[in-house]
């Protein structure tokens, strides 16, 4: 598989577990291996405030998909999983961003990657971080290191359940 890219996945609806596990699920049914993970992380919202905490993690994939077809598939999962758009930053069941893809600059008007906000956002850098501290990002000097000791909001991220085995579904094991 040509490609590398690394994806974000956020929720704070329901049961938000099941949603992570079911983007996972999903995810690899559709033309992506799982190639590497996050623990799972607890975190305060940003952005709009008045809603519930976050599961937040990051996995990289490998993928033949090119970058249009992966945010098609990505966001038919996020259908799937009953995702509504009314409040911007507001609740959602799954939000599945493209953070990186290979090292490509991609900016056009439905997909921009590196993601826009990934730089200013502990809730995306602290999982992505433990993945692989040395990611270089493109256009980006810094190394994610750096970047991360200059956000405010890295108390707003906390360790909610540890990487702890070889498959990512053992993340979900009680
Ligand atoms: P944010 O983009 O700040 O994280 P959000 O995830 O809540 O906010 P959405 O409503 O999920 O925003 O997505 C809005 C649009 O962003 C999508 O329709 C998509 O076309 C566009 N988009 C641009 N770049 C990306 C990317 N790298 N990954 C996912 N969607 C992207
Ligand atoms: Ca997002
Ligand atoms: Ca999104």
């Amino acid at each position: 598989m040509k490609n590398s890219a690394y994806i974000a996945l956020g929720t704070n609806i329901g049961k938000r577990e099941d949603y992570l596990r079911f983007a996972l699920t999903a995810i690899q049914d559709q033309h992506m291996v799982i190639n590497d993970y996050s623990s799972i992380y607890e975190t305060d919202p940003v952005g709009y405030e008045e809603q519930d905490r976050f599961l937040n993690m990051v996995i990289n994939v490998h993928t033949n998909l090119p970058p249009f077809d992966l945010l098609k598939v990505l966001q038919n999962i996020e259908l799937e999983s009953g995702r509504e758009r009314k409040i911007r930053w507001g609740p959602r069941t799954l939000d599945l961003d493209i953070l990186l893809f290979n090292h490509e600059n991609i900016e056009t008007e439905r997909l921009i990657v590196p993601h826009s906000r990934m730089t200013e956002r502990a809730f995306v850098l602290v999982p992505l971080a433990e993945i692989d501290q040395n990611l270089q990002i493109p256009a980006e000097t810094k190394p994610i290191s750096l970047l991360l000791d200059e956000l405010q909001d890295r108390e707003g991220v906390r360790i909610w359940k540890r990487r702890s085995g070889e498959d990512v579904f053992v993340l979900f094991e009680n």
